[in-house]
């Protein structure tokens, strides 16, 4: 069954099929109509799966895809038109330019957390660079899963996108084909296996995956706009977020001063009691939830604590007095636990990151130009954002993607056509 669907859309993509700009506008603008029209679908979807609210199931799940969608159907034919390549003179008469061509058939393997924005933004790009697709959302959010599996086939060419259901075994099956991209986002432990798969074939791989990343709090900001937006960021999706602030980093005496205000913070967003917060996310399975709540064991609660095994609920939590080697600081905390661990200086918050695999994203929070360029060129991560945490996700403008244990490729926007297209040189010299 599984080489079948496979075989079909290698003889799709090889017929030409995917190729006209007019077919990939058309998937795209079917693409889009599909979140918009299905939209009840898909938020009820979300929310039996985690808990997601409708508000930030559409900003982040939804309106992410239709944003991508969008930008990209105004730039697809600037990013696909020949890039044209200035040559050096002792290789003249002659021109050169960069083509992009589709690579075929690509496989997307996605993970539960942003079920439906995971599985469908790279098929965003999958398709505007006129390939094929197999998508393989996340078993573990099994109603998003099947919402995709559903919809997809009734909106997309089933000609080029295909929708595959399943855990390990399926995933294994499809990974023993051969495709000519995996686009693959979870976890370093799948990853590999991903990446050993991949080598058999040849096939590139993109690995979108996870890690700490880390926040450095400054002595020279505000921080009651600090802990807003730690807050804001890292409690989103009940802290599963994969570029979610996972520990702070405060300088001198910010730590203590962070205490109160993150508290407040947490008060004025989800109220009294967050259980009760129409706004708050759960946890995904009791795996999960075993596993954090032994994580709060890591310092002294500030705010928070609470846990709810029956709901999978946690309480949005901040710890300090974390020790650098608790189990909290040891892996992706990937939920709603907030360590604020003080350091003497910026010389100690480097030597703690660089010390560590190299993060997703890292987040500082400074009001000096000299510190930022330092942080830059000191550490190494995916991405850096200063003054706002996970803001880079949202802009096409920039690559998204890790770097070390935090994975490897970049997608969003361009960058994605560039991920899922050959750069085709091609050089044209006169005859005579
Ligand atoms: P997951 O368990 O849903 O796994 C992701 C996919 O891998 C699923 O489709 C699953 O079927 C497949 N899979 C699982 N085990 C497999 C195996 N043994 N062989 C083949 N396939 C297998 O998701 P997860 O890993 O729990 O996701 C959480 C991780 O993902 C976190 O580390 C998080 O930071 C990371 N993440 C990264 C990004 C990013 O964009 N970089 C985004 C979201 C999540």
């Amino acid at each position: 069954m599984i080489p079948d669907v496979v075989s079909r859309l290698r003889k799709s993509f090889a017929s030409g099929r995917t190729k006209p700009l007019s077919w990939r506008r058309e998937q795209l603008g079917a693409l889009k109509r599909m979140l918009l029209k299905q939209e009840d679908d898909f938020l009820a979807a979300l929310h039996t799966d985690l808990a997601k609210n409708a508000t930030e199931a559409r900003r982040t799940e939804l309106m992410f895809i239709v944003n991508e969608v969008d930008d990209t159907l105004e730039h697809l034919d600037e990013w696909l038109a020949p890039q044209p390549a200035g040559l050096p003179e002792r290789l003249l008469p002659a021109e050169g330019r960069v083509v992009r061509e589709p690579l075929g058939v690509a496989l997307i393997i996605g993970p539960w957390n942003y079920p439906l924005h995971l599985a469908l933004a790279p098929l965003v790009g999958v398709l505007a660079a006129g390939n094929a697709a197999v998508v393989k959302p996340s078993e573990l959010s099994p109603t998003v899963s099947a919402a995709i599996a559903r919809h997809v086939p009734a909106y997309l060419d089933p000609e080029a996108v295909a929708v595959v259901e399943g855990a390990i075994p399926e995933t294994t099956e499809l990974l023993e084909q051969h495709f000519d991209h995996i686009f693959y986002t979870g976890n370093g432990v799948v990853g590999r296996i991903v990446m050993t798969a991949a080598a058999k074939h040849l096939t590139p791989v993109a690995l979108e995956l996870g890690g700490k990343s880390p926040v450095i709090v400054d002595t020279d900001v505000d921080l009651l706009v600090v802990a807003q937006r730690i807050v804001d960021t890292k409690f989103m999706n009940a802290g599963q977020t994969c570029v979610a602030p996972d520990y702070v980093l405060a300088i001198g005496d910010t730590a203590a001063q962070l205490e109160p205000l993150l508290t407040e913070a947490l008060h004025a967003k989800f109220g009294d009691d967050p259980a009760a917060s129409p706004d708050y996310g759960r946890i995904v399975n009791t795996r999960h939830f075993d596993r954090l709540s032994h994580l709060l064991a890591g310092g002294r609660v500030v705010t928070g604590g609470q846990t709810d095994r029956a709901a999978k609920f946690i309480a949005p939590t901040v710890l300090a007095d974390v020790a650098p080697d608790a189990p909290v600081m040891g892996e992706e905390i990937f939920g709603p636990i907030l360590p604020v661990l003080a350091v003497s200086s910026l010389d100690d918050a480097i030597a703690f990151i660089t010390g560590r695999d190299k993060p997703l994203a890292l987040y500082a929070f400074t009001g000096s130009e000299a510190v930022k360029q330092r942080i830059l060129t000191e550490t190494s991560s995916g991405a850096v954002t200063f003054g706002m945490p996970v803001l880079h996700l949202v802009a096409p403008e920039l690559p998204f993607g890790g770097v070390g244990e935090s994975g490897m490729g970049r997608y969003h926007g361009k960058y994605s056509i560039d991920t899922f297209s050959n750069l085709k040189a091609v050089l044209d010299k006169p005859l005579s």
